[in-house]
């Protein structure tokens, strides 16, 4: 039962030497044998370099490194195929990476390993982040283990399915539209979305550089909380890194929410939400509120333009991003006449019809002629949503809304309406546009089939501390983050 462990369970065992690294990897080692046939949140997973860090740990551990020095020490920790690690494939799920292995670690690696995590694995998502459901890797489709015949969101789907399968104690994502929220609202687990610039970016491969933020997938608020702090920080290699204090994320945690101001959004509770998740989230609301939260509504009134918005924004700075695999500098190529022939055919093979799809859009809404009145609109309306949220947050402390407007979807049943699929993010976009930080965490269950439901908490600009002690406070008070899926 090792596997079913939280980081803070699994840290007290290791600290009293009750448990070992090695048992702990080869516990995730022997569930992703068991269940990820079924599951497929892993790409790939290197065991023996795995179990090498894990004994490393060990030999730590043995001589006297306390976890007060590195708070990860002996933890099993996998990655989304978005991240460099070191010596390691990194394809972005998609095929144009070929046989591409990372030549350095990611900063968020780097910490991780510097915190004494065993970092492994490569986690399934959608090709370069783009997707809500997972449905577009290259390689395969992750399935959600409340029911396999359901998606586990995205696009970091295999790193929101690794954690409810019990696959990895915790996983790293990316948020850019809403893909870390999102997956963890529909597996069941906590996933958070850092203020833009709490944690570099510095070997994460970009989609939207200006969206773009890496967070963690966790069991527990605690472990969240922990794993956010690990990876915080200044990073000179990210130009748009914060140099800000990481604060103790810990220290903040208490069981009571007396004080503080939570705020309903008049216009997230829209039509299109399931009536089961309306109902869940309006009973966590009275819960927070027996917390001893207070609670008013706010508006974001331009919160209606924030998927268009985002959709011109995201599919620009990925065009851009994008231009970068050509055929030259990285993984697969296919040969041609010339290298206008090369590249097009390279990029004909090696780039899935969504990421297709994006770059036309983006390179359109960038193109002479349409910037004004696409791109420079967007930017514009992306101001007005970040000044809505400042606006709410000089009355409230955070902000309440579903995660997601239903539970998770069945595979295939929204892949051939692109904008159905975009909808999935509704309540999740805002926040990185606004570049504010969010968190979702287990609400409840719809009844019949039986699935995880989400809410989420939006903060203020490096409102972290505020989010972990509403998320954790919840917690204490509710069951549903003890429940696991039938796989683990
Ligand atoms: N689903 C959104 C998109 O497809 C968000 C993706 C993300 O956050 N990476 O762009």
């Amino acid at each position: 039962m090792l596997h079913r462990l939280t980081v803070s369970e699994l840290v007290q065992r290791l600290a009293a030497r009750e448990t070992s690294a090695r048992e702990a990897l080869q516990a995730c080692l022997d569930q992703i044998a068991r269940v990820d046939g079924q599951v497929h949140a892993f790409l790939s997973h290197d065991a023996a370099d795995a179990l090498a860090q894990a004994d490393a740990a060990d030999r730590e551990l043995a001589a006297g490194t306390t976890h007060a020095a590195k708070p990860l020490l002996g933890v099993p920790v996998a990655l989304k195929d978005v991240l460099s690690h070191r010596g390691q494939p990194l394809n972005c799920a998609s095929r144009i990476l070929g046989n591409f292995i990372s030549p350095y670690d990611a900063t968020v690696v780097s910490k991780l390993k510097d915190a004494g995590a065993v970092v492994f694995g490569r986690l399934n998502m959608d090709e370069f982040a783009m997707g809500s459901s997972t449905e577009n890797s290259a390689f395969v489709t992750t399935r959600n283990p409340w029911d396999t015949s359901r998606i586990p969101g995205g696009s970091s789907g295999g790193s929101a399915a690794a954690v409810a399968a019990h696959e990895a104690f915790a996983t790293l994502g990316s948020d850019t539209g809403g893909s870390i929220r999102q997956p963890a609202a529909l597996c069941g687990c906590v996933g958070v979305k850092p203020t833009y610039g709490r944690v570099s970016r510095y070997g994460l491969v970009a989609f939207a550089s200006s969206l773009d933020q890496i967070g963690p997938f966790t069991k527990s608020t605690r472990d969240a909380a922990l794993l956010t702090g690990v990876i915080s920080g200044h990073d000179p290699r990210d130009s748009t890194s914060l140099d800000q204090p990481v604060p103790d994320y810990l220290a903040d945690l208490k069981p009571d929410l007396r004080g503080l101001r939570l705020g309903l959004a008049r216009e997230f509770m829209v039509g299109g939400l399931d009536p089961e998740v309306r109902d869940a989230v309006a009973a966590a609301v009275a819960k927070l509120q027996e917390l001893g939260a207070s609670i008013e509504e706010v508006s974001l009134p331009h919160s209606e333009h924030a998927v268009a918005t985002y959709y011109i924004i995201a599919t620009a700075e990925a065009s851009a991003n994008l231009a970068r695999f050509d055929g030259i500098r990285y993984g697969a190529r296919v040969p041609g006449a010339d290298p206008n022939e090369l590249y097009e055919r390279t990029r004909g093979a090696g780039f899935g019809a969504e990421v297709k799809r994006r770059i036309i859009l983006g390179t359109y809404v960038l193109s002479s002629g349409y910037y004004d009145a696409y791109y420079l609109r967007a930017q514009k309306v992306r101001t007005l949503i970040r000044r809505d949220f400042l606006e709410a947050f000089k009355k409230v402390d955070a902000i309440i809304s579903p995660t997601t407007p239903t539970a998770a979807f069945k595979v295939g049943e929204k892949t051939q309406d692109p904008l159905q699929m975009y909808l999935s993010d509704i309540f999740t976009i805002s926040c990185n546009l606004a570049g504010t930080c969010g968190l979702s965490l287990p609400c409840g269950f719809t009844r019949s089939p039986r699935l995880p439901i989400g809410l989420q908490i939006l903060g203020q600009p490096l409102g972290e501390s505020t989010l972990f002690r509403i998320a954790h406070a919840y917690e204490q008070a509710t069951p549903w983050h003890r429940e696991s899926s039938p796989l683990a």
